[in-house]
């Protein structure tokens, strides 16, 4: 089996195990997923949830969050680690918003990234939940991870998986892979222990590295 049959098998696959696949992060709008998701770097969607009831509840929208004063983001978000730096992140971000593009979220992959805080990865994630685009695939440490040990690539850095991932999958899948590896990586292709003779796809996959 070739590297493109590869891919696509396993990601018929995994779609097949998680039909029924949800972001883990909880959000009740598109600004609420931009901030949520800056929010997850370096961290888990879990912390994430435990902090923003009470940021969203303080700040409802960008308006609020542009004139927030740091010292009490910074108390809010603090579980979610490098708390003092994502407090400013998250303030600037949204002046960003409320002031330039009038509290719209915009839908390209452009004008996103110019956004503090927001990267290719975090922008496909906003790109795919909030206006069902294949604008790219999200590569964070499960999405990596899994391409790696399935042989697809072998860099590591997450633009460049992100450009041989989108080579071997076919576009109009493109957003459904975060998704689905995603939750393969926290249930079955873990980080430490892969349970690679439970696997559904041990018979395809070459292993790299395990
Ligand atoms: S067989 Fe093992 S390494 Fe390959 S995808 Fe499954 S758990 Fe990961």
């Amino acid at each position: 089996m070739d590297q493109s049959a590869r891919a696509r098998e396993a990601h018929r696959r995994l779609l097949a195990a998680f039909p029924d696949a949800r972001p883990a992060l909880i959000y009740w709008s598109a600004f609420e997923l931009l901030i949520a998701v800056v929010l997850s770097a370096q961290t888990t969607d879990m912390q994430v949830n435990r902090v923003t009831p009470e940021l969203f509840k303080t700040y409802a929208d960008a308006a609020a969050l542009a004139s927030a004063g740091q010292g009490t983001v910074e108390r809010i978000i603090r579980p979610v680690g490098f708390f003092h730096q994502k407090a400013k992140t998250i303030i600037a971000l949204a002046r960003r918003l409320h002031e330039q593009f009038d509290d719209r979220i915009p839908d390209t992959m452009d004008a996103l990234t110019t956004f503090p805080g927001v990267g290719r990865k975090s922008a496909n994630i906003v790109l795919a939940l909030v206006y069902g685009l294949n604008s790219g695939i999200a590569v964070d440490t499960h999405v990596g991870r899994i391409a790696r040990r399935l042989g697809l690539t072998g860099k590591r850095s997450a633009d460049k998986v992100e450009i041989d991932l989108k080579r071997l999958i076919p576009e109009e899948q493109w957003r459904s892979v975060n998704l689905t590896w995603v939750l393969h990586g926290r249930k079955t292709c873990r980080a430490k222990v892969p349970l690679c003779s439970v696997c559904t796809l041990r018979d395809i996959c070459p292993g790299i590295g395990v």
